[in-house]
């Protein structure tokens, strides 16, 4: 695939942000957002089950809630994502650790790298991603046009 087959996509002035954390990261998740309530109570934010709920119980935030991780939330984030509907995914998901979901979480991780959304895996990069000026500015990312691709595809397959 080259770079002639990209698109734009616009990411929207007011950003549209998934929460994710592993259970060993959860009480690291609202500690992250209550640091940074101010700046998501402006955005439309969208969370796996029990991540949503704990957020919503200690901060008062309004969130959208999928179903928990295992029960196939992140899935439900990624179909989002797929859909343009998602613009950053804030994934505290725990490196020593394995987790019954495994393929669900790594699909969730290369999701959002396909979709060219911002993904931030840890506090830090959380930090930047939610202070940065492009917060509230329209952005446009560039994304794969696969329609394209997959038509140039299907040509191939059957010559
Ligand atoms: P949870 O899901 O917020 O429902 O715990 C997170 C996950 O494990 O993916």
């Amino acid at each position: 695939m080259s770079y002639e087959t990209m698109v734009k996509v616009k990411f929207p002035k007011k950003k549209r942000i998934a929460l994710v954390a592993h259970d060993s990261r959860k009480k690291d998740m609202v500690d992250w957002a209550t640091y940074n309530k101010e700046l998501l109570t402006t955005r439309e934010l969208f969370a796996t089950g029990t991540t949503g709920t704990i957020l919503e119980r200690e901060l008062g935030l309004k969130i959208h809630k999928f179903k928990s991780g295992p029960l196939g939330g992140d899935q439900q984030i990624g179909a989002r994502i797929a859909e343009h509907e998602i613009d950053i995914v804030i994934f505290l998901w725990d490196p020593l650790q394995s987790h019954p979901h495994e393929p669900d979480i790594y699909a969730l991780q290369r999701i959002a790298t396909v979709y060219n959304v911002v993904l931030a895996c840890d506090r830090s990069t959380a930090d930047f991603v939610i202070s940065s000026p492009l917060m509230d500015e329209t952005y446009e990312k560039l994304v794969l046009n696969y329609e394209k691709e997959r038509i140039s595809q299907i040509d191939r397959l059957l010559s």
